[in-house]
């Protein structure tokens, strides 16, 4: 798939800290080889917080399907603190670095970044993209200290 970086959107990045990171990519290699994946709360541009949530597809190694139950009660909780869902994160350990092509099929929420984090060099790179006109753009991944 054709991935745009469109410079109109350098407004929209996402920011998490080296906490949350670790938190997720902990999930990530605790699950490998299968898929795993997430969601980040957070406000604005920041997440804050991340949220594993069970991989209930029955392709595991090649798709994910957040459990649904786990999934609704998170987004109540992130709502009940007040936050935004700003991220769904998802790894592929297998590759590509970007979203697949079911992941767009799937993709649903426009004001959530869709992260992705797949092995470079036994370390875990990610990525984050926004739909925008059915699409995946990248935007910039930011981790601070
Ligand atoms: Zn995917």
């Amino acid at each position: 798939m054709q991935i745009i970086r469109d410079v109109t959107l350098t407004m929209h990045t996402l920011s998490l800290s080296i906490t949350v990171y670790n938190v997720i990519t902990k999930h990530l290699s605790a699950h490998t080889p299968n898929e795993a994946c997430g969601l980040l709360a957070g406000t604005a541009q920041h997440a804050t917080q991340a949220y594993p949530i069970a991989n209930v597809a029955s392709t595991p190694r090649t798709h994910y399907q957040m459990e649904p139950q786990s999934q609704l009660t998170t987004m109540l909780a992130i709502e009940a603190q007040q936050q935004a869902l700003v991220g769904i994160f998802h790894s592929h350990p297998a590759g590509p670095s970007q979203p697949s092509e079911t992941d767009l099929q799937l993709a649903t929420y426009p004001n959530a970044a869709y992260l992705i984090f797949s092995p470079l060099n036994n370390r875990w790179l990610a990525r984050a993209f926004r739909l925008q006109t059915q699409q995946f753009v990248e935007i910039p991944l930011i981790i601070t200290a």
